[in-house]
């Protein structure tokens, strides 16, 4: 009886899962947030400089299931474990967490990149996984279907030379996912999505004459959307796909096709 109330009190959130999204104001992230609320999940939607595209997200998850917004740069070790702090007291727990957030910084090849631009590149891309998987394994061993997704690229399987460090960031993605799934298993399973071209900020900064060319060179001849990679992170995220891990998976309407 006592049970009952509780649940009906929070909304009969008592089995519901927690999932975090690095970088969800935007792009994949907001699609990833949407779809797994969609899904039932409890998100915490985190981003880093647009707090009202944030809270935009929050409305529309609010729409499906429920969800909080926190601000952290997943480049500053002190934010994550705040984040982290924020996440513990809330909910004690956490089932999902995707490393989605990611930036280019500056598209430069190797002669012309500065060393700042180098560091900050690898510090969101590669340092920002590590560091969120290194300080929520905590909870998601916890959870009985513990699940790691990170959004890798394309260029990190296929280096493109005028975004190297992005790309070098985005191979080392691939490198820690292996890592981790052989470090986590059997309680936590870790994949990465390796999307190809999606109509995002991101893409669209690359300008219009890069994005025919893009879409000239793609079988699918289009961009992808944002949601066709958060259809792939729910399932990741489900009880379906339980003897998945170490996966690196494109979604990229053969753009990749070698
Ligand atoms: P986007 O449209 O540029 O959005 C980036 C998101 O990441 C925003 O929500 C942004 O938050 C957040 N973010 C950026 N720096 C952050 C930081 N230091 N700490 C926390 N959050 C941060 O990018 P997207 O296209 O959706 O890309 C999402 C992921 O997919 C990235 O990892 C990207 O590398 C990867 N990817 C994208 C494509 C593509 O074609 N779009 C292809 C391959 C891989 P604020 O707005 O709040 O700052």
């Amino acid at each position: 009886m006592v049970i009952l109330y509780w649940e009906l009190k929070n909304g009969g959130n008592m089995e519901k899962k927690v999932a975090l999204v690095t970088g969800a104001s935007r792009g994949i992230g907001k699609a990833i947030a949407i779809d797994l609320a969609k899904n039932n999940y409890i998100v915490v939607i985190n981003y880093c400089q647009n707090e009202n595209a944030a809270k935009e997200v929050l409305d529309i998850v609010n729409s499906y299931s429920e969800g909080i917004i926190i601000k952290a740069d997943v480049s500053n070790i002190d934010d994550i474990n705040s984040m982290y702090k924020q996440i513990k007291e809330k909910f004690n727990r956490l089932d999902v967490l995707v490393n989605n957030a990611g930036a280019i910084i500056r598209p430069a090849g190797w002669a012309e990149i500065s060393d700042k631009d180098w560091q900050k590149t690898l510090d969101i891309n590669l340092k920002g996984v590590f560091n969120c998987t290194k300080i929520f394994i905590e909870l998601l061993k916890n959870s009985n279907n513990g699940r790691i997704i990170n959004l890798t690229s394309t260029v990190g399987i296929s280096s493109v030379a005028p975004v190297i460090a992005y790309g070098a960031a985005k191979a080392g993605v691939i490198s820690l996912t292996n890592a981790f799934a052989k470090e986590l298993a059997p309680n936590i399973t870790v994949n990465a999505i390796a999307p190809g071209n999606i109509d995002t900020d991101m893409t669209q900064s690359a300008g219009q004459d890069l994005i025919n060319w893009v879409i000239d060179n793609t079988p699918m001849k289009r961009l992808g959307k944002p949601e066709e990679i958060a259809y792939l992170v729910s399932f990741l995220a489900s009880e379906k796909s339980s003897f998945i891990t170490g996966q690196i998976i494109e979604v990229a309407g053969g753009y990749d096709l070698r």
